[in-house]
This record gives C-alpha cells, structure tokens and sequence, in this order.
C-alpha cells in the first residue's frame, strides 16, 4: 500500500490557498478571542452581543470583499498570463521568419553574385562579337570592292567592247555586289551605333573635302543610273565643324545612298552646304542632300527614323534594305549636338536636312 502524500510546510505554503477558507479560519480565531476578552474583562452578557455582533457583521463583510478582491486579482493574472503568453509564441514566430528572412537573403545573395558572374559573361561575348562583326566586314569590303571595281571596269567598255547580253549579266553581277556592300555598311553600322558618345573622336573638320570625297564614292552609280549628282560648294570660306569625321561620313553616305536609291533614272540629286545658321545662338553648318524621286508618303514621315522602318513606297522601288540607315544617321548626329529633319512630297522628291556645331578650338592653356 502507498502511504498517504506527506506535505512539508513549504509546499504547503506554495499551494494556492482559497481566500475564503483563509479569512473564515482567521475570523473565527478573531471572534474566540473576543469573546475569551470579554468574558475576561467579567462585562454582562448583553454587552457581549452589543460588542460581538458588529465584530461579527465586520469579519463577514471584510470576508466578502477579500473574496471578490480576490476573484478580481485571479482574472488579472489569468489575462496577463494569456497575454505574456500570446506574446511568446509572436515572439516564436517572428523569430521563426527571422531566420526564414535570413535563408532567403542568403538565397538572393547567392543568386545576385551568380547573375552578376552571367552579366560579365554576356558582356564578354557582348565585345566578342561586337568585334567579329568588325573584323569580318572590313575583310569582307575589300575584295567586294575590288570585284565591283571590275565589273564596272567591263561595263564601261574599258577592257573592251561587250555584247548587250554580256552587259545585262555584268550589270546583274554589279548591282548584287553593291548590295552585299550596303548590308555590310549596315552590319558596320550597328556596329558602330552601339557605341556610346565616349567612343567618338571629335576634331576640326572641313566638311568641303569631306562631303567631296564621299560624293566621290557614288560617281559610278549616278553614272551608270543617269543621275546627276551635284556638290553645290560655298562662295565664301566656311569654318570647320566639331565632327567625328568616320562617323559623319557614315551619316553623308546614308543621306546619299536613300537619295541615289529612291530617284529613279534621270533624276537629280544635289548636296548643298549652308552657313545660314552660322550666326545663330548654336553656331552650325548645314548640310541638305535634296532628289527628285519618289518622296516620303505624308502618312509615314513621323516613323522614318525609327528602327528598321522602311516606307511602303520604298520597298516597292528598292526591295533590299533593312531600314537602318536614317536610324543610325539621327543617332550620329543627335551625339554631335546637331540636327537632322527632313521636308519631303511624295513623287516629287526629299530634302533632308542635318547641322554641325561650329569648331571652337580650345584656347591654348
Ligand atoms: P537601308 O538601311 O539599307 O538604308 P532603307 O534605305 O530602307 O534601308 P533608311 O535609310 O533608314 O532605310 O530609310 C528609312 C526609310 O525612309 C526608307 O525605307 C524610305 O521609306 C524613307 N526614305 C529615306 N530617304 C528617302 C529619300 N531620299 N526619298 C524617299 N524616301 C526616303
Ligand atoms: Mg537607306
């Protein structure tokens, strides 16, 4: 048999005790004490009720009030203990999404420096190909121009007389070469379009001897297409322009090239040099490469310089073209500081427009 749970006073005094039993046992202890007192002190009996009955009605009403004080600090306790408990296991949780928190940073982290390491990659490859492009066009212009160089030898009779059917394939040969050459030329654009402003050279340029030498490189084509292609020069001496002349020269063949392209046989097309906003607020030459052909149609002329936009009526005069060049002129010219606009009718011709800052040499330190 097990013996009966023995309970030492510390325990006991640790146990909750119920305030009511509590007051009860100290109030009889009172109420006996009263009453040895007062039998004692030897006063009647009818005064022992007088003194007791209000110590009496005291001990009950106090008892009840401890009770209800009692019952009111238990509530509190209970509340509060919920609350502290409430509080820990918020306390748990935002521990818990602490540590959630801190594997996906770690996560991120890890995923940020691997994107970084693919961002260098791609940059990489980026120049890579940026310079295989380069390199292979430039190889490949070379003997393009000399084979077109020779075509254009036969068809003009200087190696000799040829039959009109001879011609006809020679002619084809010519005009297929000059297109592999204009997709080169645009292969060389992009290329050179994805250059920022850092990568231009700018200098003092005579844009006299630079629009002479350009016009230079479309003299067999106006030839052999009967157009007749003009270089009004100036009266007076003009100053330089601030140029990158590679990059210019790219925007004098672009502006020539569509001239040539879209006049038919039997055209004009003039290229003017202007110092009428010479005097201005912004210093400028201006360049204008004017045609007589097939215009811009007025429906199309807010997109001509978008991204390889091609006019409708241009891809049914010239099928081949990717409708880079206006795109690539506009870039060029917008990082000179300059200008590039155009006035055009459809089926009587274009004027295309473009300014260049005035050369300032720095003065000498
Ligand atoms: P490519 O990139 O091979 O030069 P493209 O000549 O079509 O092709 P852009 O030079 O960018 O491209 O010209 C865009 C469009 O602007 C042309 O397709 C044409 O519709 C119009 N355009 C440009 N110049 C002229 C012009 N002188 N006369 C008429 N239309 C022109
Ligand atoms: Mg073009």
């Amino acid at each position: 048999m097990e013996s009966p749970e023995r309970i030492s006073l510390i325990e006991l005094g640790q146990r909750p005790v119920n305030p009511l039993v509590f007051w009860g046992v100290i109030s009889a202890v009172l109420a006996v004490v009263v009453i040895l007192i007062v039998r004692a002190s030897g006063v009647s009996t009818g005064i022992h009720w007088l003194i007791l009955v209000p110590v009496g009605a005291y001990l009950v009403i106090m008892g009840v009030f401890i009770s209800y004080l009692s019952r009111l600090y238990r509530e509190r306790n209970r509340l509060m203990a919920e609350k502290i408990k409430n509080e820990e296991s918020k306390i748990d949780e935002t521990k818990k999404l602490n540590l959630e928190l801190e594997a996906y940073a770690k996560q991120l982290f890890d995923k940020d420096f691997e994107l970084t390491l693919a961002n260098k990659r791609l940059q990489n490859l980026e120049q890579a190909k940026s310079k295989f492009i380069s390199v292979t066009t430039h190889q490949l212009r070379t003997p393009l121009s000399a084979i077109k160089w020779t075509f254009h030898m036969l068809l003009s009779g200087n190696l000799g007389t040829i039959t009109e059917d001879q011609r006809n394939f020679m002619q084809k040969g010519y005009d297929g070469t000059q297109r592999i050459i204009t997709i080169i030329n645009d292969l060389l654009n992009v290329d050179y379009i994805e250059a920022d402003k850092s990568d231009y050279n700018f200098l003092g340029v005579n844009l006299v001897d630079l629009i002479d030498s350009i016009i230079f490189e479309f003299t067999n084509q106006a030839e052999s297409k009967k157009i007749k292609l003009t270089f009004v020069k100036p009266t007076t001496n003009l100053p330089q322009v601030t140029a990158d002349p590679v990059k210019v020269s790219m925007v004098l063949e672009n502006l020539i090239d569509n001239a040539m392209k879209y006049t038919p046989a039997g055209g004009r097309v003039t290229i003017n040099l202007s110092d009428a906003r010479i005097n201005s607020a912004r210093s400028a030459l201006e360049v204008i490469v004017s045609d007589s052909g097939i215009g811009v149609p007025s429906a199309e002329k807010d997109k001509i310089f978008h991204r390889f936009y091609r006019g409708t009526n241009a891809i049914k005069a010239e099928p081949d073209g990717t409708g880079l060049g206006l795109f690539i002129a506009h870039d060029i010219v917008e990082k000179h500081g300059g200008e590039i606009w155009f006035e055009s009718k459809e089926g009587e011709g274009t004027h295309f427009h473009f300014t260049l800052p005035v050369f300032r040499p720095e003065p000498a330190a």
